[in-house]
């Protein structure tokens, strides 16, 4: 008989509670410094590197959302966790091929990195058929308009990385919803400042899209600025998992 189920060290179960208590208390006490209910927030906790037992016993503790950056990684773990009936929400949060499209699609329930209108469509054909409701999407922008990295580019017409064709390549993609954007802070920028253009973009796109609440700003580092500035979604590694081993 195969044995499906993932053992959850003690130790490591007391360390992620820790974590998790801290983490939670950043999030309150930021959210209370914004004048802002501290429900209005979601954690989403970064797992990549760390093994589907940790996903396991952050469910168990209350997590409900889970972000991993590499597909084959990731398809690896949820089915692993989905083997012992833990069923987080996973969110994709890294640079995706198209051709990872057909798998993403499969266990994520949000792709928070989209960036160009031909990845839109891809994830679109690869949704279509294989779901049996559309994929929450968060496009991600390039906050500092640099086309060298990723993000969609804000105020910029371009046809295929131009914030507004993008959000609008999504919204109109029956096997997609527009839910939101997603950013990460500049290196060298300051957060604040960061963020707050951040905000300015999202109020914009919400007068096109008002359905696309979602803004997913905030890692270990800096989620009490995005928390200032409006974030619903912080994506948190490193301060509840503990250093990862690799760069990832
Ligand atoms: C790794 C990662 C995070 C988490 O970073 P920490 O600094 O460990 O909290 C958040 N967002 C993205 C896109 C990431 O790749």
């Amino acid at each position: 008989m195969t044995d499906f189920s993932i053992a959850v060290r003690p130790e490591r179960r007391v360390e992620l509670a820790a974590g998790l208590t801290r983490v939670r208390a950043r999030i309150a006490d930021a959210c209370a410094a914004a004048g802002r209910p501290a429900d209005e927030v979601t954690l989403v906790a970064v797992t990549k590197t760390y093994p589907a037992a940790d996903v396991v016993a952050l469910a168990g503790l209350g997590v409900t959302d889970v972000g991993e950056n590499r597909d084959q990684e990731a398809a690896g773990k949820a089915a692993a966790v989905a083997g012992v009936g833990t069923v987080p929400r996973w969110h994709f949060i890294g640079q995706l091929q198209r051709n990872k499209a057909r798998s993403v699609v499969r266990y994520a329930d949000v792709v928070q990195s989209v960036d160009s209108v031909r990845l839109a469509a891809a994830l679109d054909t690869a949704a279509t058929g294989a779901r049996d409701r559309p994929l929450d999407v968060l496009v991600q922008v390039s906050v500092d308009g640099d086309p060298a990295r990723g993000g969609a580019l804000p105020g910029v017409a371009d046809p295929e990385r131009g914030l507004d064709r993008v959000a609008a390549a999504v919204a109109g993609a029956g096997g997609l919803r527009l839910a939101g954007l997603m950013a990460v802070a500049p290196l060298g920028w300051e957060p604040d400042r960061a963020f707050a253009r951040l905000a300015e973009v999202a109020a914009r796109l919400r007068a096109d899209h008002p359905g696309a609440s979602v803004l997913s700003a905030g890692m270990s580092g800096d989620l009490e600025s995005a928390i200032r500035h409006g974030a619903t979604h912080v994506r948190v590694g490193s301060a509840l998992l503990g250093m990862r081993p690799t760069l990832g």
